[in-house]
């Protein structure tokens, strides 16, 4: 890697509307742009996409280490700390992409459809776009009438379709086991996510054990350890959420869910069209089959998206030319920071 050149850019994007998390209003998504070029022309793309709420390094993090151990890294990706999981995904996924073959792929999406009244139009609307998985956020309403809701989704949704529900761990046991109740035999609600929080695994086991509807873990494959932990501890028999960008080391990942690729679920976390790409390529290789969860897509308007929300992904919606294109844009903002 001696002849091997490592540049890196910070980037700021505003969403189209601020995020609302349990941590407050999230207006600007930050983070790094990588850029990996050889002696003989060839480049490799690579983003740090951190989400620390999800258990990775901060932006912050990401620019001090960078700062003070860029070569270390390109040389040797493998001394990057484990808990800088963003960094390390992007350092290894830029210098893969250096010499491997552009990725094929193509992949189901899911739209994510508004709360309320809003959802059974917008349901509408996706399917005659051509959508066929759609996800709905629960435990915003009062539990009556978010069921009522699924219930109304229920009756109009079409044959072959797929409906996920995400909690983001906001139930309790006895919650879930309501919500099981009711949801009985509507065998397209294709699983409940995260419906308790992070540490409530085993209970979470225990009760997608006893059949009905899968449940899915997301929140909980956060961290370093998360998905160690979910094979390992937990023995998680359920479907898996994977944010690829911030899960750190590649040889690991592979490792762990070998065997495992149909209960995978790929997942996006407000990345560019570089950082999307790049976890796409990972998903492919890692054989996930199911509809990815690259909902995301809907909330930025800048151009840098590559990618454009509709019901397939493919690797032809984007090319490096728009990988340069928004490498040269954010250069240009950052020089005027
Ligand atoms: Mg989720």
């Amino acid at each position: 890697m001696t002849d091997c050149r490592l540049e890196w850019v910070p980037y700021e994007r505003s969403f189209v509307v601020p995020l609302q998390t349990a941590s407050g209003p999230w207006f600007e998504r930050r983070g790094i742009l990588l850029r990996v070029s050889d002696g003989e022309g060839r480049e490799g793309w690579g983003e740090i996409a951190p989400v620390p709420e999800f258990g990775s390094e901060s932006w912050t993090q990401a620019m001090v280490y960078l700062k003070e151990s860029d070569q270390e890294a390109l040389e040797h990706p493998e001394a990057v700390p484990a808990y800088l999981t963003a960094t390390r995904f992007a350092i290894e996924t830029a210098l893969s992409s250096l010499d491997a073959p552009p990725a094929e792929f193509g992949f189901e999406n899911t739209v994510l459809l508004p709360g309320g009244e809003a959802s059974l139009e917008a349901l509408h609307e996706r399917r005659e776009q051509g959508f066929r998985c759609y996800k709905l956020k629960l435990g915003v309403l009062e539990p009556a009438a978010e069921l009522a809701l699924v219930q109304a989704l229920w009756d109009v949704l079409p044959e072959e379709a797929e409906l996920r529900l995400d909690a983001n761990g906001s139930f309790t046991a006895r919650q879930l086991r309501w919500w099981l109740e009711h949801l009985e035999g509507m065998d397209r609600i294709g699983f409940i996510e995260q419906p308790l929080p992070p540490g409530h695994e085993s209970t979470m086991q225990r009760i997608l054990d006893e059949g009905g509807i899968p449940l899915a873990l997301d929140e909980s494959l956060a961290g370093v350890d998360g998905l160690q932990q979910a094979f390992e501890e937990w023995r998680w028999t359920g479907p898996m959420i994977l944010k690829l960008s911030i899960l750190g080391a590649l040889d690991p990942l592979r490792r762990r869910v070998q065997g495992a690729h149909e209960r995978l679920i790929a997942s996006s976390v407000f990345e560019t069209a570089i950082g999307l790409y790049q976890s796409l390529r990972i998903a492919h290789e890692l054989g996930v089959e199911r509809a990815v969860g690259y909902g995301t897509l809907a909330f930025f308007d800048d151009g840098w998206n590559g990618f454009k929300l509709e019901p397939q992904l493919t690797s032809t919606m984007v090319c490096p030319e728009i990988f340069r294109e928004i490498w040269n844009q954010a250069c240009h903002r950052w020089s005027k920071v």
